[in-house]
């Protein structure tokens, strides 16, 4: 395994970086507080091809590893964490799926509207009665001729404000004695599909999050993603993958929080000297440093798995649980380290912190992602 990042990685890093220092960071604190979608600075990203990252060439995407791909969200997210959420639903969770289980004719209909931005995506399995368990999903898609016809209600939608189209995870008729989910992709524009007022979050607040109704939503048969019945196994395939981005995530808002509170304690006098040279605040910095990198080496773990094609749901998860607890643990520390200045929208470190809290929650709380682990190890999967 090489632990040096390869000049192609570093490349990708030092353009994300400029992009996001240069057009996410003079407008990230002004959407966190009015709770609005830069819209200009998403158009700007679709040119540079933030929303096909994995999409391959053929269907106009950047075609990118995963470390790359996950490099590109950590930059983003290390300066604008909803924007990072946009970027890494989309291409983690509303993407991802097509790779893996669309048809050729859904792959050419909706690839390369999704690799250009032209399309925005989302995914849509949490309901009222389904969160952790994925298994309780309510909502309904019954065959009528040549389309079903879906209703329900999905909660907590991220992009949902603003999507073009969400894979809708819904009860269908099988062979089977119980109904089993499938997955659909819902155009916005089918008749019957509704958006709910956008969430008023603690966090994540320039990301459209919001229910979606489907008020007997008509879907072409065409648009049913893998097989009817599948709808558990394209949550959980997904979900794995979804995890090394929210890993990502976690991970960037770390080392935006990490770096904004080492230059507060170089300049911030106290006692007639920098607060960097009190060894409590070094002890502070000493343990950020130590599990932002311990937290870097797990996710590029999972991503490498992942590219050679090894299971990584395992390790998608320990990344997950870790960047996520290493996220809230630096964002807390680095208001601490700002002291009163740190509780205050002055400071970058407080909205980090918000934004860090729930990286432990969505795509598997981490009470989830522990039962991943430790089914796995248990069945001997990994030792
Ligand atoms: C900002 C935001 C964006 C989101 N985006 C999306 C999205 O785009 N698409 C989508 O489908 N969903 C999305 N979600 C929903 C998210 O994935 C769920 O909130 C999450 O899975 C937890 O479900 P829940 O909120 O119903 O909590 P619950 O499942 O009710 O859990 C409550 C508590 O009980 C614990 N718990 C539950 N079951 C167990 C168990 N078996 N063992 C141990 N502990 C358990 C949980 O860990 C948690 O601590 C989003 C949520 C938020 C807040």
């Amino acid at each position: 395994m090489k632990f040096n990042p390869c000049m192609k990685h570093k490349l990708i890093r030092d353009s994300v970086r400029h992009f996001a220092e240069t057009e996410l960071a003079p407008i990230a604190a002004e959407i966190d507080r009015n709770a609005v979608f830069p819209v200009d600075a998403i158009e700007k990203m679709k040119k540079l091809n933030y929303f096909g990252l994995q999409v391959p060439k053929e269907f106009g995407g950047a075609d990118l590893d995963s470390i790359s791909t996950a490099i590109v969200v950590e930059e983003i997210s290390r300066v604008c964490a909803a924007v990072g959420l946009c970027v890494t639903v989309h291409n983690g969770v509303a993407v991802y799926p097509f790779l893996q289980f669309a048809n050729q004719e859904q792959k050419e209909e909706y690839l390369p509207r999704l690799a250009s931005g032209e399309i925005i995506g989302a995914f849509s399995l949490t309901e009222a009665n389904a969160g952790s368990d994925a298994g309780s999903v309510e909502t309904t898609a019954v065959k009528n001729g040549r389309e079903y016809i879906l209703n329900g209600t999905k909660i907590f939608v991220t992009n949902g404000g603003i999507c073009d189209l969400s894979l809708i995870f819904a009860l269908t008729n099988t062979d089977q004695k119980q109904l089993q989910s499938s997955v659909f992709i819902v155009e916005s524009s089918f008749a019957g599909f509704l958006r709910g007022e956008l969430e008023d979050l603690c966090g994540m607040r320039a990301n459209p999050v919001s229910s979606l109704f489907l008020e007997d939503c008509r879907v072409p048969e065409k648009n049913l993603l893998g097989k009817l019945g599948m709808g558990m196994k394209i949550g959980m395939t997904t979900l794995d993958n979804g995890r090394i981005g929210v890993a990502a995530q976690a991970l960037g808002i770390a080392q935006g929080a990490y770096e904004a509170a080492v230059k507060y304690a170089k300049e911030r006098q106290q006692f007639k000297k920098p607060i960097a040279s009190l060894q409590t605040i070094q002890n502070y910095i000493a343990d950020m440093a130590t599990e932002q990198a311990a937290a870097r080496l797990l996710l590029y773990r999972a991503c490498a798995l992942k590219d050679e094609g090894a299971p990584f749901g395992c390790e998608a998860a320990m990344a997950k649980l870790y960047c996520s607890s290493v996220a809230s643990r630096i964002t807390s520390l680095a208001v601490q380290i700002h002291g009163g200045y740190g509780y205050s929208k002055e400071y970058d470190v407080e909205r980090y912190f918000r934004d860090a809290k729930v990286t432990e929650i969505y795509e598997g709380t981490s009470e989830i992602q522990r039962m991943v682990i430790a089914r796995a190890v248990l069945s001997q999967l990994i030792l």
